[in-house]
């Protein structure tokens, strides 16, 4: 899953960040509320982490303004607000889950699954996605094309399953870059332009045309006819 973590303590955002990886999860942190909300509207997550106490935008106002605006990826609060009044105000406002600090790493682990089955039983949300020749599997990580597995590192995943989630749409260099490696990179960097080019590799084996097209000065798109 890709999880998007709103969380300005750095130490609690390392921990989740190394305990959710270590689970084969891809995750971005945002390191204050405005960061946070932006990444969130733009939609391409499975699941929000988001804390309360932020720099710049407090987590209420980020959680009211994503439900405002009809985005309802699953979302769980992490917050040192442990009174009952916080708890209530919290799912009141749109959360699907309130969990106090400090917690347990297996108890978020077994909340978030709690939340993500409840989210799949309603949107009945595919496991495997399947575009073209190209075909991914969320609970394994198995990446395939035409039913072959390659091997893939997570941001090369990343790239190729946020492509292939609304294939045909150009994805600009911009939006790859602050879903894969989050808001703090120099928008300068080649680096989305780097992986494009070892996905290619790996997918396009000997054809002359790459299922990733260039939109010259735009971004990319996948296609697949
Ligand atoms: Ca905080």
């Amino acid at each position: 899953m890709r999880i998007l973590i709103i969380e300005d303590e750095e130490r609690i955002a390392d921990f989740l960040q190394r305990g959710l990886r270590a689970e084969g999860h891809f995750c971005v942190v945002a390191n204050d509320g405005e960061a946070g909300l932006s990444l969130a509207l733009e939609g391409d997550f499975d699941l929000v982490l988001l804390d309360m106490m932020l720099p710049g935008m407090h987590g209420r106002e980020v959680c009211q303004t994503l439900r405002m605006n009809k985005v309802n990826i699953p979302l769980i609060i992490l917050s040192a607000m442990d009174s009952l009044n916080d708890v209530i105000a919290g799912l009141r406002m749109g959360a699907d889950d309130y969990m106090t600090k400090p917690f347990s790493f297996e108890e978020l682990l077994a909340r978030i699954e709690t939340v993500m089955r409840r989210k799949s039983e309603i949107t009945s949300e595919e496991q495997s996605i399947s575009t073209g020749r190209l075909a991914f599997d969320r609970q394994s990580l198995r990446f395939s094309v035409d039913g072959n597995e390659i091997k893939m590192t997570a941001k090369e995943l990343a790239i190729i399953e946020l492509l292939m989630s609304n294939p045909g749409t150009l994805f600009s260099r911009e939006r790859i870059l602050s879903n894969v490696w989050g808001l703090n990179m120099d928008p300068l960097t080649n680096v989305v332009d780097v992986y494009i080019g070892k996905l290619r590799k790996k997918i396009d084996g000997d054809n002359a045309e790459s299922m990733i097209e260039t939109v010259r000065g735009l971004g990319y798109r996948l296609n697949i006819d």
